[in-house]
């Protein structure tokens, strides 16, 4: 076995699992990370930027895009690493809640990172500015040039260092650049806007008349919440194309809408089915899109349509393999066990016990997948989303680096919470029907504590 000399983009969920699996396979590991703390998103801030759009690139990056109250969307037994489950500790500070608010999270990923020993890899307050292919390398067929600068010294050549590494493992997230709906005539109305990244509570939004625009989690905690206070909350999505509005039953002040179809002067919005409501402010719930402003061979890796490609498994662009990997590309999954499971293969490709097929075959299967997704109508930006595949995905992922494939109650867990939050969209983190699989988790998790 090869031990290379790897960086680790980030130490958040991602970076924080890869840099375990790369060190348990024997390579050398240095994690370069912008804040002064582990967890990536899971750091709440209650600031934010200066452009509620997050349109400004001079703007300074919130990387959280947390609310206050945000608790988790998944069970806490499917989102933890596999072998240091998430289990819930009756400690003062901590919540045991099933679906816990995201302090809880943030404490689960410092334990994680304290008890296998990964504060000692990480350089904190390291930003890296650029990742490039380097002349030097003998090891791979390339090797990286990582120039990081320290914080509060921008600007100062000094401060900036270069390093070179055989490989690097970009883990920097992706819920950070705002996507924000284009909508008609939006230069020309009067009210405010902002993208969901920059929410962290109701109060401003008392007495308002609030659209949200999108429908995934986000969308539907923020208007639970805001509703609250607002006047009104209309919701308007492109899933509910040509559908009249509708008043939500038990919510009288919240109505769903179809697709905005422009934004006017005189501060309404217009609807693609012909309605119209006057709106003080708009909050775009519309994602985020995939940013790695410090790669160098945006030739060779670009983001389109949001997809990143090519990636062979969304791990590794064909041309760079397996010196340049990816490990929280996907979404609509389970993020920390996918994670995990996607570093562990990183690490043993790296170290030689697993082979790649050929820069031919590994194109050949990209263009396989996107064929295939073009046959089904799946929309480019929607390359990454996994849902169900997820399944097939990491079985494959686990075959291959020899390990066990996920337990069968997490994939029905899943699934279950599924059905749940769309028959409780608004108690499904309280109530739910699946006490049985959490026995059978709990059954596992004993192997496993420390
Ligand atoms: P991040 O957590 O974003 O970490 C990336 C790290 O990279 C950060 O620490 C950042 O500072 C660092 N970084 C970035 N660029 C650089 C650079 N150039 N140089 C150095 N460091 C850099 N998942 C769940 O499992 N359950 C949930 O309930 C859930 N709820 C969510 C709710 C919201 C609102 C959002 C936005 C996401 C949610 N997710 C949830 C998904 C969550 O993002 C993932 O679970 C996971 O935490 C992402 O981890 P990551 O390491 O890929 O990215």
């Amino acid at each position: 076995m090869i031990s290379r000399k790897v960086a680790v983009i980030g130490a958040g969920a991602a970076g924080l699992v890869a840099s375990r699996e790369l060190r348990r396979e024997g390579h050398e590991v240095v994690v370069f990370e912008r804040s002064d703390r582990v967890g990536g998103i899971w750091v709440y801030n209650s600031n934010v930027e200066s452009d509620p759009l997050g349109l400004d690139p001079s703007r300074a990056i919130i990387h959280s895009s947390l609310y206050e109250s945000l608790r988790t969307n998944l069970p806490r037994e499917v989102m933890g690493f596999r072998d240091y489950p998430f289990v819930a500790q009756m400690k003062d500070g901590r919540d045991p809640r099933r679906f816990p608010h995201h302090t809880e999270v943030l404490h689960y990923l410092e334990d994680f990172a304290n008890y296998f020993g990964l504060i000692e890899l990480i350089q904190f307050e390291n930003e890296v500015i650029y990742v490039g292919l380097s002349e030097e390398g003998e090891q791979l067929k390339n090797s990286w040039v990582v120039r990081t600068r320290k914080k509060g010294e921008a600007g100062s050549n000094s401060c900036v260092a270069n390093d070179v590494f055989d490989a690097v493992v970009v883990c920097s997230g992706h819920y950070t650049q705002p996507n924000i709906a284009e909508i008609p005539g939006i230069d020309a109305w009067p009210g405010k806007q902002l993208h969901s990244h920059s929410y962290r509570v109701p109060e401003p939004f008392s007495g308002q008349v609030v659209l949200l625009i999108g429908n995934r989690a986000s969308a539907s905690d923020i208007c639970n919440e805001i509703s609250t206070v607002a006047k009104e909350v209309h919701v308007a999505s492109r899933s509910t194309m040509n559908v009249l509005p509708i008043k939500r039953l038990g919510n009288s002040n919240v109505w769903r809408h179809s697709m905005v179809k422009c934004a006017q002067e005189d501060g309404t919005v217009v609807f693609s089915d012909g309605s119209l409501v006057r709106v003080d402010v708009i909050v775009h719930c519309t994602g985020y899109k995939y940013y790695f402003p410090f790669l160098e061979i945006s030739d060779i890796v670009s983001v389109d349509d949001n997809c990143v490609g090519p990636l062979y498994k969304h791990i590794f662009p064909p041309v760079l393999a397996p010196g340049l990997s990816f490990i929280g590309i996907p979404w609509m999954a389970l993020p920390f066990p996918i994670f995990e499971l996607k570093s562990k293969w990183v690490a043993c490709v790296l170290s030689g016990r697993i082979s790649l097929p050929s820069k031919e075959k590994m194109i050949e299967d990209v263009e396989a997948f996107y064929l295939q997704l073009k046959v089904a109508a799946i929309p480019k930006r929607y390359t990454h989303c996994l849902a169900e595949n997820q399944f097939d995905y990491t079985d494959w992922l686990a075959a291959e680096s020899g390990c066990q494939p996920w337990e069968e109650w997490r994939k029905q867990m899943y699934k279950e919470r599924q059905r749940n939050a769309t028959a409780r969209p608004e108690t499904y983190r309280d109530e739910w029907d699946d006490e049985d699989l959490i026995v059978q988790a709990h059954g596992d998790f004993g192997q496993y504590s420390p």
